[in-house]
This record gives C-alpha cells, sequence and structure tokens, in this order.
C-alpha cells in the first residue's frame, strides 16, 4: 500500500482499477474536414513536419555533443523517413481525398506501412519500422499538442491516471466511464479541476507523478476531499474508505433541509447565493438544490473540441433553454474565456503558439481580435433575454477601451435586432469580471462603465500572486489569506459600494469554507458557487455571525509593519 498527497480539486471518493492514460494511448479520432479547411488541415501536417526537422536538428546536436559524429548519423535515417513520400505526398493526398484531419491520416498510413513491414522476413529490416514508428509519434506529437482527442473509450468503469488533462479533455470525461482522475499535474483552481467538479467526477491533482507510479488494473482508493491517493489498499483501508464514503453520502443528505432556505447570517445579514453553471446537464443540480440564480454561466463548453464556433442558432438554444428553466431567477451570462488553457481546434491564428498562454489572448482579448464571435454571441444571448431574466458579463478585462469596444458592437447588434424587429431586453445590465489586479486597483475608472462587477478569484488570484493556477509546485503560494489578496477584494468591494454597483465573487473562493465569513464581512452582495457546494456554503453563512468577522476582518487588515502579518506564514483563521 502507497499514500500518495496531491492536491483536492473535486470532492468525493472513489475505490477502482486504474486506468492509465499514456499519451500515446490516445485514440486518434477521425474528424470530417469541410472543403474549405482542407488547405488548413494539410498546411498543419506540413507545419508538424517542419517542426519534427527541427526537432531532429536538435537531437542531432545534442548527440553530436555527448556521442560523437558516428552515431549522429542514425538521426540522419529519421530525416530520410520523414521526407519519404509515403508520408509527405501520401498523407496530404488522403487528407484532399478523404475530407479527414491529419492525424488520422497519418496514422491510417503509419498502420499500412506497419502492415507491410511486418511481412519482410529479414528480422534487421522489419526492425526498422520502429525508425518509422519514432518518426510518426514525433509528428503526432506536434499535430495533438494541445488539442488531444478524446480519450479512449474505455470498457469498465475506471480511474484515470494521467500526466495532465486539459479542460477538453475533461468534458469528455462524462461520456466515459471514468469514475474519478488522478493527474499529474495541476491546481485546485485549474480549469480541468472545476470541470471535474461541475461534472461530480471526484479528483486529485497535482500528484507529481502518479502516471509513472500506477500500472492499469492497480486498484486505487481516490479521495478527493483530502487530495489523496492509495495504490494497492488493504482490506482495512478498503473498508475504511468504503464506510468513510457511506457517510459522506449521509452528511450530503443531511445538508437538503438548506435548500430553499435564504442565505442570512444569525445577527440577519443577506447574502444573494447563486450557483455557477459549466455545462448543461448541471443544471439538474442548480434546479434541484433551489439556486437564486445563476452568478457565472461558463459558456466555453459551447466552443470547446470543435473546429468551429458555435453557430447563432445553436447558442441561441442553449442560452434560451437556461433563461426559461431559470425564470423568474437571474442567469449571469459569461462571454466566452476561451485561450489560456481552454484551447480549442477553431483555427484561431495565434492562439496555439504562445509562450504564456495565461497572459495572452484570453477572454475578451481573443474575442476582441475576432469580433465576430462576439457579435454571434450577444445577439444569441439578446436574442435569449426576452424574459428579462439574462445579464451580461465579460472576463479578463483589463482596460477601459475595452469595455467600450464591447459596448460599441453590444449596441450595433441591439441596433441589428431594432431593425429585424426581434424583441429582447433593452435594459439588460452588464458587468465584468474582476480578475487582472490593474483593473482591480483602477475599479473606480470602470464604474461608469458597468452596471455591476463580479470577482473572479481564481485569476485575480493568479495574477496578484504570480502564481499559475494550474501549477502544483506553487500550490502553497496560491493562498486567498495572503493579505494582498485580502485587502484587494475588499478594497474592490469598497469602492464598487461607493460608486452605487453591486458586487459579485464567482471564483472557487466562494466555496471555501474557511472564507465564508470574510467575504460576508467585506460586503460582498452575491457569492456564486458551484452547484454541489451550494447548501454547504448555505450551512456556513447561516451559521456565522457577519459582525464578529468584521471585527476579525479589520484586526487582519488593518496590521501593518513590523507586528503585522508577514506575508508568507499570515495567520490563517
Ligand atoms: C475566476 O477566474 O475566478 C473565474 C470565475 O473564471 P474562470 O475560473 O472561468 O477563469
Ligand atoms: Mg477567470
Amino acid at each position: 500500500m502507497l499514500i500518495l498527497k496531491g492536491i483536492g480539486a473535486s470532492p468525493g471518493i472513489v475505490i477502482g482499477k486504474a486506468f492509465v492514460l499514456k499519451d500515446e494511448e490516445i485514440l486518434i479520432q477521425r474528424r470530417e474536414i469541410v472543403p474549405e479547411k482542407l488547405e488548413r488541415e494539410i498546411h498543419r501536417f506540413r507545419e508538424a513536419v517542419e517542426k519534427t526537422h527541427r526537432d531532429l536538428d536538435a537531437v542531432e546536436a545534442k548527440v553530436l555533443r555527448t556521442l560523437g559524429k558516428q552515431h549522429a548519423r542514425l538521426i540522419e535515417a529519421h530525416r530520410l523517413i520523414l521526407q519519404d513520400p509515403l508520408l509527405v505526398k501520401d498523407v496530404p493526398k488522403r487528407i484532399q481525398k478523404e475530407h479527414v484531419n491529419a492525424e488520422f491520416a497519418l496514422s491510417e498510413i503509419l498502420d499500412s506501412i506497419n502492415e507491410a513491414f511486418e511481412k519482410i522476413e529479414d528480422e534487421f529490416f522489419r526492425e526498422r519500422r520502429h525508425d518509422l514508428f519514432d518518426v510518426g509519434k514525433r509528428l503526432l506529437a506536434h499535430l495533438l499538442r494541445r488539442q488531444r482527442q478524446k480519450i479512449a473509450s474505455l470498457k469498465e468503469p475506471c480511474v484515470l491516471a494521467a500526466h495532465n488533462l486539459l479542460p477538453s479533455d475533461t468534458l469528455n470525461l462524462r461520456e466515459e466511464k471514468v469514475l474519478g482522475f488522478a493527474t499529474d499535474l495541476g491546481g485546485k483552481t485549474s480549469h480541468s479541476s472545476i470541470l471535474a467538479q461541475s461534472l461530480d467526477i471526484p479528483a486529485v491533482v497535482g500528484l507529481s507523478d502518479i502516471s509513472r507510479r500506477v500500472a492499469n488494473g492497480d486498484t486505487l482508493i481516490l479521495d478527493g476531499q483530502e487530495g489523496l491517493v492509495i495504490l494497492e489498499p488493504d482490506p482495512q483501508t478498503i473498508e475504511r474508505y468504503t464506510k468513510a464514503k457511506q457517510q459522506m453520502v449521509a452528511e450530503l443528505r443531511s445538508l437538503e433541509e438548506m435548500r430553499g432556505l435564504p442565505a442570512i447570517t444569525t445577527d440577519g445579514r443577506r447574502v444573494t447565493l447563486f450557483s455557477n453553471l459549466d455545462t448543461l446537464e448541471e443544471l439538474k443540480t442548480v434546479k434541484l438544490q433551489k439556486a437564486e440564480g445563476i452568478g457565472l454561466f461558463r459558456t466555453e463548453f459551447l466552443y470547446l473540441n470543435r473546429e468551429t464556433p458555435p453557430p447563432e442558432e445553436e447558442q441561441y438554444q442553449v442560452y434560451q433553454a437556461v433563461a426559461e428553466k431559470m425564470f423568474p431567477s437571474p442567469v449571469i451570462i459569461r462571454s466566452v474565456d476561451i485561450g489560456g488553457d481552454r484551447i480549442t481546434p477553431l483555427g484561431i491564428t495565434g492562439h496555439e503558439q504562445e509562450s504564456n498562454p495565461a497572459l495572452g489572448l484570453r477572454g475578451i482579448r481573443l474575442v476582441l481580435r475576432y469580433p465576430q464571435l462576439l457579435r454571434t454571441q450577444l445577439k444569441a444571448i439578446l436574442r435569449a433575454s426576452e424574459r428579462k431574466n439574462l445579464k451580461l458579463l465579460i472576463p479578463m478585462v483589463t482596460t477601459l477601451e475595452e469595455i467600450q469596444a464591447v459596448k460599441k458592437i453590444l449596441e450595433e447588434v441591439r441596433q441589428e435586432l431594432r431593425n429585424l424587429k426581434i424583441a429582447f431586453d433593452e435594459n439588460a445590465e452588464l458587468g465584468m469580471m474582476v480578475e487582472i489586479p490593474s483593473a482591480a486597483m483602477a475599479l473606480d475608472l470602470f464604474c461608469a462603465e458597468v452596471d455591476f462587477f463580479s470577482i473572479g478569484s481564481n485569476d485575480l488570484m493568479q495574477y496578484l500572486l504570480a502564481t499559475d493556477r494550474t501549477n502544483e509546485s506553487v500550490a502553497h503560494l496560491y493562498d486567498p489569506f495572503h493579505p494582498g489578496v485580502l485587502r484587494l477584494i475588499d478594497q474592490v468591494c469598497r469602492v464598487a459600494h461607493l460608486y452605487g454597483k453591486w458586487v459579485a465573487l464567482c471564483g472557487e473562493m466562494a466555496a471555501d469554507a474557511r472564507m465564508a465569513g470574510y467575504l460576508v464581512a467585506m460586503g460582498l452582495d452575491q457569492l456564486s458557487v458551484a452547484p454541489r457546494m451550494l447548501l454547504k456554503v448555505k450551512q456556513s453563512i447561516r451559521s456565522l455571525d457577519a459582525a464578529e468577522f468584521e471585527k476579525k476582518l479589520q484586526d487582519i487588515l488593518q496590521r501593518t509593519g513590523p507586528n503585522g502579518p508577514q506575508v508568507h506564514g499570515f495567520p490563517h483563521p
């Protein structure tokens, strides 16, 4: 038995057999390529060939340095393979002829070459196929980089162990028989972790080397609350966890009495408690938990794993259905925040090769670069706003100009709808996410432009603490109790209220039981949390005294100088 400690990303206990996802075991899916995109697909393949040539140059230089000229010649064989018409001519031909994606065309051709090699009697020549696969693997790695395809269909329910899972991979897990997952990389607020919570899949991330430590078929216990993975547990441990699992179910049931009750503190402070929504399937839970509204409808799921952006009508149907099901409760729809780790194969140039994606073309920056994306989404949202329960939210805002550009497009879309005599809510509120420190510090400047603010604490902390939210190595620095984080959130609340704006918080911090009292004390008007956390957070709010936390908060915020908090190692409640 071996106990591995990682980061609890999505609560729940699962006991099952491991399935290890090796990168090379990714199932290559056949995708139909529309005729107008065939050239681009061929270009993508040629780019992969170019990159592989560059890889080989680098390998050759290294071999020259370490092993000498004689061995470096071996690389020449790989270079010849890479120039072989069987690859460079036949793959594009196949893409063109069969209208398929480059990975699929390549893997089909590699399979047929392999079959031919297998028939060769001479062992030396037969084994040359490994050189071919080496080259093939390099090509595939370039093609699949950041757009890995659907995880291999599993035969039976299992616990997935992988090096890393991107949000686009995680979104697919629902269709697979995945009980839970454990990854080497990742942090608590990585988008994959958030999605795991939404999909109700227990997960532990940031385990460093779990994907190398486990083998297919090993028994695993995964505890998503404590962030533990137990390899080959003994019977007593299995029994203990089986009981703990039953107890968790019982605890969840005991929270059910919170349904329908207001989120109000013992001294009468009322907070609006909304639910986040990451996928349509979650709407059932949102309704079941009787959320007062949706505080953050993340629309990225509509854009991931597809080559063309969702058309207006498709989006309209989704927004309309959510607006209808939640009516009369409000729904805050966020314009799409792709980019960063939420990579899509939409063919958006510049967004796949960034060296610092979290600081790059993401959220509003990306859709303002490709305004048609924003225009289509805004139109679909406005069309669905007829019953007046929708609000708009803009992510990753840095400058006033960005908000003004959004408002200009919004007004053009409104005018278009008026001309078409399509009914919509003329007064739908517009809000901005506060998740970039400079915007948070200059909040007063934005007050004239928007109706409300929603603090995205996941990103705000990432940028404020210079700590990648997806990087387990620096997870210990990703601390909501850092005085800088508390001070800034407090300042945002005060400035927003000074200008008569309401302010929400919709990051994972809102679901952190230790934070509830402080957030209420700061005067946040609304908290929005994952649906499965809703009743738990409500229970915390209903059992706390706001005045008591106000005192504690002031104590923390006003302590300065040498006798105040050390920057790290700050006393946690
Ligand atoms: C946030 O950054 O806190 C947030 C809610 O947005 P996302 O997690 O989708 O980046
Ligand atoms: Mg964010």
